[in-house]
């Protein structure tokens, strides 16, 4: 029956992982993965979510099916994280949401709701470059995919004209989707100046935003500091909708859990989003598993276990940025000609060094170091002990 089916090609990330396993250095470095690791380059679980975790299980919670649109405890604590507990549209109640197989299942709720809702285009633009997922998962919910200009090579920074004058360009009332935070792969974010320009020119373009936002906290050690772009939009009148990851800021990766919302003008036009949602939703997955939501609904919820993981958040946002500073500084020790200062201008899980194909094979090949053929490497996977081996490995091929 599937003689005609063609064999696809290998997921980018998932062929350097067979690599890195296969090599014998025991030196080598994998900086491929978009995992938080520790000091020790191990897998973390936050002590908050530990201490949720045993909670929940004290409760004694059956295992019922959670409703459509998933456990309300999370979800209107997942709400209230994102858009501030003074948002006007949280408080009058006309903000529809739903919790989502994590950050993924958020966006093709969100390229599904648009595809059938959004009147008139159905195309969404995206960064250059965005996030490998993007394209597909809205090409997979039947929108069409379109690219704006984002990131500047010669400067490793942000190509902020460029960006504004294609929003500019779009036909009225296009959909755009940004990067809340913490942009992957760039790990370049506009400043809060840029981000009010983009808003202007948005407002004048009549265009949708949709925010993507995988990583609030994780990039400043702030979830209110990186929520800075969505409430800005917010108070400017946008009524944007978001996708929402707890996978890094709680470190429940496997535990899928997300959630995907959308602001109305009223508490009416709320509730007749909120019933194609469920509409959308149902046939997809019925509902959403419940175990990381209620982890997660704990956490929040719960006003000293909160204050706990925000101290957690600001450590692995902490120790990422510490990283970022001893790789430059081992890399200008090592008399190393180059600017590094993207580096630590750079915020987030992801570095993008501006390396070219052929260094990062390099790299691999003669350093036993593993990352993206673009150049991006996760700091996550930097420790006190490899980022003396790396700066030398960089600074060997950049010579
Ligand atoms: N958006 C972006 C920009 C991401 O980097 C990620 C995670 N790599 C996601 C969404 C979604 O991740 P998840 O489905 O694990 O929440």
């Amino acid at each position: 029956v599937w003689a005609q089916v063609q064999q696809g090609p290998p997921d980018a990330i998932l062929g350097i992982t067979e690599a890195f396993k296969k090599d014998s250095n025991p030196q080598k470095i994998n900086l491929g993965v978009g995992a938080y690791r520790d000091d020790k380059g191990k897998p973390y679980v936050l002590p908050s979510v530990k201490t949720a975790e045993g909670k929940v299980i004290q409760q004694n919670l059956d295992k019922e099916y959670a409703g459509i649109t998933g456990v309300p405890a999370f979800t209107k604590a997942a709400a209230r994280l994102a858009y501030g507990p003074d948002s006007a549209p949280l408080n009058e109640g006309r903000i529809a949401i739903t919790q989502s197989i994590s950050g993924t299942g958020a966006l093709r709720i969100g390229g599904a709701f648009l595809q059938r809702h959004y009147p008139g285009a159905k195309a969404i633009y995206i960064p250059t470059p965005s996030w490998a997922n993007h394209k597909a998962v809205f090409l997979d919910s039947g929108l069409e995919v379109k690219q704006y200009r984002y990131y500047n090579k010669d400067t490793i920074g942000l190509d902020f004209d460029g960006m504004v004058e294609d929003i500019k360009n779009m036909p009225k009332g296009s959909m755009v989707l940004l990067h809340a935070c913490a942009h992957n792969p760039t790990g370049i974010d506009p400043t809060e100046q840029q981000w009010r320009a983009i808003s202007d020119a948005m407002k004048e373009g009549g265009h949708f935003s949709f925010f993507d936002m995988a990583y609030q906290g994780f990039a400043s050690g702030d979830t209110d500091k990186d929520a800075f772009a969505l409430r800005h939009f917010l108070a400017e009148g946008h009524q944007p909708c978001l996708a929402q990851s707890f996978a890094k800021n709680m470190g429940l990766y496997g535990e899928r859990v997300g959630a995907f919302s959308i602001v109305c003008m009223s508490q009416e036009e709320k509730a007749r989003v909120d019933s194609q949602i469920k509409i959308l939703v149902r046939p997809l997955y019925s509902n959403p598993p419940v175990h990381g939501a209620r982890v997660a609904s704990t956490i929040l919820n719960d006003s000293a276990l909160n204050k706990q993981w925000l101290g957690e958040v600001k450590g692995m946002a902490d120790r990422i940025i510490k990283m970022r500073a001893l790789l430059k500084e081992n890399l200008e020790k090592l008399g190393s000609k180059h600017n590094w200062d993207h580096i630590t201008d750079q915020i987030g899980m992801f570095a993008y060094t501006g390396l070219k194909p052929e260094q990062m094979t390099k790299l691999a090949e003669e350093h036993s170091v593993y990352a993206t053929k673009d150049g991006r490497i996760s700091v996550a996977g930097i420790t006190s002990d490899n980022v003396g081996r790396l700066a030398e490995a960089i600074h060997k091929i950049t010579g």
